[in-house]
């Protein structure tokens, strides 16, 4: 491709791109390919020969279009809804033609020095002291397996040279509540603990981690020869969006001498409005903490951003120099290869820039709000509604709840066959996506808000699906 044909090719998907951020709502949310579809109707084979720009953009509107699940769509209210916002995207654009790589601070100064201020201004927004500093990673799930790393290094002294097997190393355990997001899991199986080592703390009526049950799971442990080395409270769970009493939790792990990590990945950002800092409360004194601009920070996937008090923990678990990447400025630059498991690593900190840039902390403030305001409406309709219930508070921008009219007595079974129809209805509409959670056993509907364009209109409209939906349930309302 010469330039002119990438200046050719590049305007005009531009201006796709502006057209698609500007009307993603004229396709359907979620997409109705079946599964192989896609597959179905590509070529085995690459090609031999080049094939025009245009014809490649032409199987992209007809094949991939409709395989799309809209995640930039004002009315994806499912799992998390999150933005790729314009100037992320463009950021991105950018960045991939820019192609830096920077494992060494030489191989990118800048995307290392940038990386190193945008966090800086993040950790200032969301009131984290200077003591903490931040890493990019790719999501959430890495930086809670490098924050594991980090808590089993401060552990277990030589952990790094001799593993954790063939030697007199005692069992080990992790605490986190039964509301924690299964990235936890997935870190204590990768890290070598054992998926048994994690221990799942039971939460009291606000799906908040009972303090009083971790003590004496710690204590039980310790009884038992058990080693705990890390607990991991989290700031707007997945399923509820809770928030765990840090500052309690940060007293037991200061007693106890035990990693803290926080999981801010969602409700973190919140921080950043002065009516919301206390969400953070406690943090402060977090060994770790990730917080994810991807989530509700209107940042394309994927940034994670991982602060740590104790870099140097994370720095000697993984700081690795082969001859070939030697420098002579190593002692005094940072080398964001030496922070994790990834050598190579992208631009990322250039979207989180331009987005913090081009809106300003008080209209992303003002947008958190709204989305907190909007839930807080969604839940008011519930709650006056004498056929729902709500299930859990609605501390951020997630409401959960269910249909269930008491009036008709209905098993749960019927109800949990109830809501999940009542979902599906909601969704088939193409204007809406919701999905489900569990909560102590009923399936729960939740209405995650999020979107830079989700608006009264979107949420007005999701009420209604849902009220509508109930009259093709069968039981008849
Ligand atoms: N922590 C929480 C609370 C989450 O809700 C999620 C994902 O939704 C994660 C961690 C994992 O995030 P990521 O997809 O960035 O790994």
């Amino acid at each position: 491709m010469n330039s002119d044909e990438f200046r050719k090719s590049g305007h005009a998907l531009v201006d796709w791109i502006a057209d698609y951020l500007e009307h993603s709502d004229r396709y359907p949310v979620l997409s109705r390919v079946k599964p192989r579809d896609i597959v179905d109707a590509l070529p085995a084979h690459a090609p031999d020969d080049p094939e025009p720009f245009e014809t490649i953009m032409r199987d992209f509107e007809r094949v991939l279009v409709p395989g799309l699940t809209h995640w930039n769509h004002p009315g994806f209210m499912a799992y998390f809804a999150i933005t790729g916002s314009a100037p992320g995207v463009l950021a991105d654009f950018l960045s991939a033609a820019l192609n830096q790589q920077a494992m060494l601070w030489r191989t990118s100064p800048a995307a290392t020095e940038l990386e190193e201020v945008t966090l800086g201004w993040l950790r200032r927004l969301i009131g984290l002291p200077d003591a903490f500093e931040g890493v990019i990673y790719d999501t959430a799930s890495i930086a809670t397996m490098h924050a594991m790393v980090a808590a089993r290094e401060a552990a277990i002294a030589g952990v790094r040279a001799k593993g954790l097997a063939g030697r007199d190393v005692p069992r080990i355990a992790v605490y986190c509540s039964d509301q924690t997001h299964s990235s936890i899991d997935k870190a204590v199986i990768a890290i070598g603990l054992g998926h048994d080592s994690l221990r799942k703390i039971p939460t009291d009526d606000s799906f908040s981690m009972r303090v009083d049950a971790l003590e004496q799971a710690i204590a039980r442990d310790r009884a038992d020869g058990v080693l705990p080395i890390a607990v991991v409270p989290t700031v707007g769970t997945t399923s509820t969006t809770s928030i765990d009493p840090v500052p309690a939790i940060a007293d037991v792990c200061a007693r106890e001498a035990i990693w803290m990590h926080v999981d801010a990945a969602y409700g973190g950002v919140a921080a950043m409005l002065p009516s919301h800092r206390h969400v953070l409360d406690g943090a402060d004194r977090a060994d770790s903490l990730v917080v994810n601009p991807h989530k509700w920070l209107f940042t394309p996937f994927d940034l994670s951003a991982f602060y740590s008090r104790r870099m140097d923990v994370v720095r000697a678990a993984f700081a690795l120099t082969p001859e070939y990447l030697q420098t002579s400025e190593a002692g005094s630059v940072k080398n964001l290869m030496d922070t994790g498991v990834q050598l190579g690593r992208r631009f990322r900190s250039l979207k989180l820039w331009m987005i913090l840039r081009s809106y300003g902390a008080n209209a992303i403030r003002a947008r958190l709000a709204d989305h907190m305001r909007l839930a807080q409406e969604l839940a008011s309709w519930v709650d006056a509604h004498p056929d729902f219930q709500r299930l859990a508070p609605t501390p951020f921008s997630v409401v959960c709840f269910r249909w269930h009219p008491k009036r008709l007595s209905l098993p749960e079974s019927a109800l949990d066959a109830a809501n999940e129809r009542i979902i599906d209805l909601v969704n088939a509409s193409g204007d809406i996506f919701i999905s489900h959670t569990r909560l102590r056993g009923r399936l729960t509907i939740r209405v995650a808000i999020g979107h830079l364009r989700t608006t009264d209109a979107h949420v007005r409209r999701v009420w209604d699906l849902v009220q509508q939906s109930t009259q093709e349930l069968n039981p008849p309302r």
